[in-house]
Order: structure tokens, then sequence, then C-alpha cells
């Protein structure tokens, strides 16, 4: 197991569109092993393989709760099979865009389709953090960033800082030490 770095915008590498897991095999139960001591280890509640520059559709999470156990969970290929038409509000984070929160309207009910570590298929119903999280995380596979859904305005300042920062070499994730765990969401 390993800590691997997560990758932060402007990487080109966040807007790839990731591969399909097709063998389900123990270089898959390494990369999941390796993403799940990442994202506690930053701290996130999810974790998209392309955030550690793998481009496969493999998402790890844990919304337990602070004091809570662990409630470790992996979905593999998964992709929306139904969102609902009410929508709801939520102030996320990325652990790729470190330091910026913003609130963003989404589906506030789907279905997921996702595989576990065996290659065996479910759906999962999902509302609240959880469906918002999945979203948050299926997005990532498509190379889609919560930014893209706040305003251009907004969206380009928060670029301009993080290509500033890249350009200076500026550790940004030390900065990013010290804010609200709530909102990693991944
Ligand atoms: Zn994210």
């Amino acid at each position: 197991m390993a800590i691997r770095d997560i990758l932060i915008i402007p990487d080109k590498r966040l807007r790839l569109v990731s591969e399909p897991i097709k063998t389900f095999d123990k270089a898959l139960h390494a990369l999941v092993d390796d993403m799940f001591e990442t994202m506690y280890a930053a701290p996130g509640i999810g974790l998209d393989a392309i955030q550690i520059g793998v481009p496969q559709r493999v998402i790890t999470m844990d919304l337990a709760k602070k004091d809570d156990p662990k409630a470790p969970q992996v979905f593999i290929n998964a992709e929306l099979t139904w969102k609902s038409s009410e929508s709801s509000v939520y102030e996320e984070g990325c652990l790729s865009i470190p330091e910026y929160y913003e609130e963003v309207e989404r589906p506030a009910h789907v279905k997921v389709k996702y595989a576990d570590l065996d290659g065996k298929e479910h759906e999962v119903d999902a509302d609240d953090l959880l469906a918002t999280c999945l979203q948050h995380e299926i997005d990532h596979t498509n190379g889609v960033l919560f930014i893209d859904y706040i305003s251009k305005l907004k969206r380009d300042m928060v670029l301009k800082r993080f290509k500033k920062a890249a350009k200076r070499g500026e550790n940004t994730r030390a900065a990013y030490e010290n804010s609200t765990p709530e909102h990693r969401i991944g």
C-alpha cells in the first residue's frame, strides 16, 4: 500500500475519459488499496483513480461520520442509470481543487449501476450525500469537474489561481491542511 500524489488542476490528466475495468485481478485490488490509503490520508470522502493519475473507472468512498467506524465502499465501472428531475444543492469541494468550495445543483436522487471488486454487478439507489458524491466521482471518470457547473466567471477565476500556483511550483496541498474536511468530497 502506498499514498499516491493527488493530481491538482490544471493537470490535463483530470480531463481524460477513463477506461472501464475488464479484469478484476490483483492489480485492481492493489490500486484500490492505494486509493483508500490516499483518500483517508488526504482526508477525503471519495476518490477517483484518475485523481492519482490512473485513467480507469474506479471509485473509492467512505461516507462514515468522523467518529463512526470506517465504511469503505468501492464502485467500479459506475454509471448513472436514472436521475430524478428534483434537484438538490450541496456545497462541494474536490481533492484536485484544494481550498475551493462552491454550491452545485445536481439531481437529488440517482440510481447507479456498478461492479464490486469481484466483478459482480450491483445497482444502488442513492440520495443525499451518497447521490452527490457518486455524481461527483462518476463525473471524474468522464473528465468532468464540479467547477464545470459553476458560472464561467467563477470558473475562470479558480483556473487562473491554480495555473498561477502551478507556475510558481507552489504546494497547494500544504495550504489545504487546515481546511474543513467535511467538504472534501474527492
Ligand atoms: Zn473531485
